[in-house]
């Protein structure tokens, strides 16, 4: 069988491989992208990123039917909810953007083949499925992401004992959820099943959720979720997990000691492993490394000439916006140009009532690398916007160098903090000093006036505090 020949062959079609396939054919590379699941889009846009969004906005709005509508003199009667439409309307929005996917491929004349890939040679792979074939390229970049971690004492059973994958899509709203792991995948998921009416227990092994993020905005949040009615049991670590027919008993064990626990559903969201099974890198002489990554240098290429990686399988934080950059920067650096990703300015969000976003260092890593710096704060409380839409819960913390001013990390805990976050982001990407946003006109009024408020608060000048 005669081999196709592409400048550049992607493996994975998630947010970094499709991305990296759009930016190379832009540039003028013949490009392929060879994806083993039917639909494109990866985990992010199939079984992550949009399918929980999707849900956390559906069970938001039922939440604050239930709960919030009669503050602003909205009285609702007859209030139900129908979670097999909900499921549908989120399976709609999934369909329309991994189509769409595929019409961006077809618009940048991007050869989309579908099958499981594995390499045969530095520059080969086979591709299995219903229509097995060889393609070559001169360079190939591998974007084959992640898959959730599990763990011995609680194996998956798609049931009772669920991934995230499952929990985007449960029959039924559970009586009672238990979530091991309070990370972002966790706490998305637990307000999502907690605001349909279940009753959530998140159970984390360190002393904090949001593990990474700046300890005292965790703090915040986690206050805001308990005042929801989000149960948490910190410091303890999933020793056993039993399921049977009726739901699934845990054994815990916290500072307390030994404990049991009963749901009806077990979701272990833990974290996520890099996804390389089956890809023959042992073919190629690729080694990973002691987490199962695949190590890469600044420019993405691995040890393998010609071979690349970006997003979830190689270091770094898990995210589609990085996985994303990193794919247009390796596409860059694949077709010549000066490709590169600012890693110190790179958004992350738990998208939690409130939201939890944050960029840049917390107050702990600042102060771990030894780095002398002022704080300014500023709560939603004293922010007319955030007391226009009766969501005053949380506020912004920016962190700055004490010497230079340069704004080192901004956290945001409250309403559409994914969204301010991006001024943060584009404030640290271009060194801006807090005065510089304290500076920055503001439209008003609006939420993200908190942050200049935060950003004068560095210089102990807050206006409305
Ligand atoms: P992936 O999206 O995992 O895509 C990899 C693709 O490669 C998959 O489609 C896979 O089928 C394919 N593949 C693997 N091996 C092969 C092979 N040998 N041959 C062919 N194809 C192969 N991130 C955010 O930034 N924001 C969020 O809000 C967010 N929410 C999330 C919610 C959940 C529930 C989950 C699970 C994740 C979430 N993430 C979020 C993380 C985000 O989904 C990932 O960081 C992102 O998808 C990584 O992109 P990627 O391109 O590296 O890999």
């Amino acid at each position: 069988m005669a081999a196709s020949a592409y400048d550049l062959i992607v493996i994975g079609s998630g947010p970094g491989g499709y991305i990296a396939a759009i930016r190379a054919a832009q540039l003028g590379l013949h490009v392929a992208c060879v994806e083993k699941d039917s639909t494109l889009g990866g985990t992010c846009l199939n079984i992550g990123c949009i399918p929980s969004k999707a849900l956390l906005e559906s069970s938001e709005r039922y939440h604050q039917a239930s709960h919030d509508f009669a503050a602003h003199g909205i009285q609702v009667s007859g209030l139900g909810l129908d979670l097999a439409k909900m499921m549908t309307r989120k399976d709609g929005i999934v369909r329309a953007l991994t189509r769409g996917v595929g019409s961006l491929f077809k618009k940048h004349k991007i050869t989309s083949v579908t099958g499981m890939a594995r390499f045969s040679a530095p520059d080969r792979v086979e591709i299995a499925g219903a229509a097995p074939q060889t393609l070559t390229a001169q360079h190939i970049l591998i974007a084959t992401g992640s898959a959730p971690v599990e763990l011995p004492m609680a194996r998956f059973d798609g049931r009772r004992i669920v991934s995230s994958t499952e929990a985007l899509a449960l029959p039924a709203v559970p009586k009672r959820l238990i979530v091991i792991g309070g990370g972002a995948i966790g706490l998305e998921m637990g307000s999502v099943w907690s605001r349909l009416g279940a009753e959530v227990l998140i159970v984390e092994m360190l002393d904090r959720i949001a593990p990474g993020m700046d300890q005292q905005m965790g703090t915040m949040l986690l206050r805001a979720l308990q005042r929801q009615g989000l149960q948490f049991q910190l410091g303890t670590t999933l020793k056993s997990a039993a399921a049977d027919a009726d739901g699934v008993t845990v054994g815990l064990s916290g500072p307390k000691g030994a404990s049991e626990e009963r749901g009806d559903v077990l979701l272990v969201a833990v974290g996520r492993r890099p996804f390389t099974d089956g890809l023959g890198l042992e073919t190629i002489g690729l080694t990973l490394d002691q987490r199962g990554r695949i190590p890469v240098d600044a420019h993405y290429a691995t040890s393998v000439p010609g071979v690349y990686a970006i997003g979830d399988v190689i270091p770094g934080l898990m995210l589609a916006h990085k996985a994303e950059d990193e794919g247009v920067a390796a596409a860059e650096n694949i077709a010549g140009l000066p490709g590169h990703v600012n890693y110190d300015a790179i958004p992350n969000v738990v998208y939690t009532a409130p939201e939890f976003a944050s960029v840049g260092l917390s107050e702990e890593e600042a102060k771990s690398r030894g780095i002398a710096v002022r704080i300014g704060s500023f709560p939603y409380t004293a922010n007319g916007r955030a007391r226009s839409i009766g969501e005053t819960e949380g506020g912004v913390k920016v962190i700055a160098d004490a010497t230079t001013d340069r704004v080192l990390g901004i956290h945001i805990v409250g309403p559409h903090a994914s969204d301010v976050i991006a001024e943060a982001a584009l404030a640290i990407e271009f060194a801006a000093s807090s005065e510089d946003i304290g500076r920055t006109v503001h439209a008003h009024p609006t939420l993200a006036e908190a942050l200049k408020e935060a950003a004068l608060a560095v210089d102990g000048r807050p206006l409305n505090l």
